[in-house]
């Protein structure tokens, strides 16, 4: 679905997608041309006002090759043709998770209340939702994202010395405790800078519109890259 967007220096009209509502896009003489949100490009239009849902949209438009829009790095702003294939895994639109539940207990539960049903019925139904949220992000913008050896090394030396840690630690308990002061040292290093680039991947999302709404309905979205281009989650 296109839209025309006037430019209101040069009076042409921009030809826009859905994926573009509220970016700011050049008109070719140079002027800053605002899209307005998805619902007013729709009901200027003469559009049913009805807004689809992020993710739906998303896919859609991912699908027929609308997204990512434009040329410009969602980082530094320079045009670029590198893509990350970067994945948002929104499994969770509601906060409890019926995952852990006893099956027991959960059993019980729905034999005693089949109203519940209906509702962990949606909860299920909504676990494992993944949205391709494709992002330009040029080469120099994916470096502090893209594997480090910090993060390689923190990973090595938790296992290295977690399990060295449980060998040793019933023969020399100082240095089985030792090697696990290290392991978890290892463990919290890794942690913090994969929480650091799951905040920074979310920041560069947002820039674009249509991904922004999406992390409104999903706050707790993991981002990841199967390419492992960028090591995210
Ligand atoms: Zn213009
Ligand atoms: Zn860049």
């Amino acid at each position: 679905m296109q839209f025309s967007v006037p430019c209101y220096a040069c009076g042409k009209r921009l030809l826009v997608s859905e994926g573009a509502a509220g970016a700011h896009l050049q008109c070719e003489c140079g002027w800053e041309v605002m899209v307005p949100d998805l619902l007013t490009l729709r009901q200027q239009a003469g559009l049913p006002s009805h807004e689809a849902r992020p993710a739906e949209l998303i896919a859609h438009l991912v699908n027929v090759g609308e997204l990512p829009e434009g040329r410009a790095c969602a980082g530094c702003g320079q045009d670029t043709d590198e893509v990350v294939e970067t994945v948002a895994q929104c499994e969770r639109l509601w906060s409890h998770d019926p995952g852990d539940t006893n099956v027991a207990l959960a059993w019980l539960v729905h034999w005693a209340l089949p109203l519940l049903v209906k509702e962990s019925e949606e909860r299920v139904f909504n676990r494992g939702l993944a949205v391709p949220v494709p992002l330009r992000l040029c080469k120099g913008c994916q470096g502090p994202l893209g594997p480090s050896v910090l993060l390689w090394a923190a990973g090595f030396l938790k296992l290295l010395c977690g399990i060295s840690a449980v060998l040793v630690l019933f023969f020399v308990p100082w240095l089985g405790a030792g090697l696990l002061a290290v392991a978890l040292l290892a463990w919290g290093t890794e942690r913090a800078v994969r929480r650091r680039r799951q905040a920074t991947a979310r920041r560069l999302l947002r820039r674009v519109p249509l991904y922004d709404r999406l992390l409104e309905d999903y706050p707790n979205a993991v981002i990841v890259d199967p390419d492992e281009k960028l090591v995210l989650g």
